[in-house]
């Protein structure tokens, strides 16, 4: 039987205690029971754990019981793919010190202006939450110094590595003569966090949470066994259907998202696509066309997908069935966010992928309902399936 320690037995001190119940948080997170012993012995950490496990409470509360605050040094630094997640970790590590109010956190990040943030840091924060971009931006213009920093986190590192801030990233590192340990924290270890792993982490403790029933979102997930060579027919037919306002579709290469994007437009959809060979102008265009609800189909590859900031659309269909398990909730994870319920569709359309998709649902332990067209053309639950649950009218 498993059995949870308390964070006072993980070495939590009393102010940061009472900053969490303040919270209603009483008892730590498997991954917080891990990760925090070994960050507050200064040790590092490399930690997959899925999506809203508390990761950032898992890091934040060692680097706040690390800082001096009698010192004015930046002391610690927290990097983070996007604005949203850089803002939301530094509101989360403000909640930690409601009963440490000299220790100061400030954030930065990039697409607005240099100087609230130069004025923030000119108060000597001793943590600092960052997109790495920017944070270049303003060590290249001596607004902070990173040789008293001590302690580094990278979190999402899978996400920020892929987004093409690994040469940002070791730069920083490179940077930071003092350090004494790294943390990573991640839902997944790509080749790029094995590398920066490998590169800066000594003797690390390594850290996994599967995904468990809690932290997986509310998706109704479906299948559909479609001839290869319908499945563009089977799109058709499920984005006119008028479920979905805003869709994320998924294919397996870049090749696949710009076929089936230009043959979406001339049946009349109004679809573009994301992937690695698209200009990073573009890609925010087609990104911030799809935020504001302007454009309803978006389709991208994994990679590229990691750069989208949208994660509460109506639903997600998957193409082609992904390669990897680890994609598939990723994929579908976009969906049946903020408590509302997702839905995801994969399209099968031969045997291999029916096989692989059976493999990630018994790997993600989900269910995923395998539906068919009928004669009319309407959605209705494969055969075997309709006596077990009952059908979702579309
Ligand atoms: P992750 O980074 O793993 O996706 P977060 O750190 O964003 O997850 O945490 C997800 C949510 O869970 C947040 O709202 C956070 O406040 C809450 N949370 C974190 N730790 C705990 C805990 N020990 N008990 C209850 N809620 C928690
Ligand atoms: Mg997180």
């Amino acid at each position: 039987m498993e059995t949870t320690k308390t964070f006072q037995e993980l070495g939590v001190s009393e102010e940061v205690i009472r900053a969490l119940t303040k919270q209603g948080v009483t008892a730590p997170t498997r991954v917080q029971e891990e990760a925090i012993p070994p960050l507050l012995a200064w040790k590092d950490v490399i930690a997959k754990a899925p999506t809203g496990t508390g990761k950032t409470f898992a890091f934040g509360i060692p680097m706040i019981e690390h800082v001096d605050p009698a010192s004015d040094d930046l002391q610690a630094l927290i990097l983070a793919p996007t604005r949203e997640l850089a803002l939301q970790i530094c509101d989360e590590l403000n909640g930690l010190l409601a009963y440490y109010k000299d220790i100061r956190v400030t954030v930065v990040y990039g697409g607005t202006g240099m100087q609230a943030q130069i004025k923030a840091l000119e108060k000597h924060p001793h943590i600092v939450v960052a997109t790495p971009g920017r944070l270049m931006d303003h060590y290249n213009r001596k607004n902070l110094r990173l040789d008293k920093i001590k302690t580094v986190i990278l979190d999402e590192a899978d996400r920020m590595l892929d987004m093409g801030f690994f040469d940002d990233v070791t730069k920083i590192l490179n940077k930071i003569k003092n350090r004494v340990n790294l943390g990573l924290f991640s839902a997944t270890i790509s080749q790029e966090v094995m590398t920066v792993s490998w590169m800066y982490q000594r003797d690390e403790v390594e850290i996994t949470v599967a995904p468990t029933q809690e932290s997986k979102p509310d998706i109704d997930q479906y299948s559909i066994t479609v001839p290869k060579l319908e499945k563009e027919e089977a799109m058709l037919r499920i984005l006119r259907s008028g479920a979905f306002e805003r869709v994320i579709v998924f294919c397996n290469t870049k090749v696949m998202c710009q076929r089936l994007s230009d043959d979406l437009r001339r049946a009349g959809i109004q679809a573009d696509c994301l992937h690695g060979d698209i200009k990073q102008a573009t890609r925010e265009r087609t990104m911030a066309a799809f935020r504001k609800g302007k454009l309803p189909v978006l389709i991208a590859t994994d990679v590229a997908s990691r750069g989208i900031d949208v994660d509460d659309v109506d639903g997600v269909i998957n193409y082609d069935v992904p390669d990897e398990n680890e994609y598939y909730i990723h994929r579908i994870g976009r969906t049946g966010r903020a408590r509302k319920k997702g839905i995801s569709f994969t399209l099968i359309g031969s045997f291999p992928e029916k096989a692989k998709l059976d493999e990630i649902a018994k790997f993600c332990e989900m269910t995923i309902h395998p539906m068919i067209f009928d004669e009319y053309g309407c959605l209705v639950p494969a055969p075997e399936e309709e006596k077990r649950t009952p059908p979702r009218k579309f």
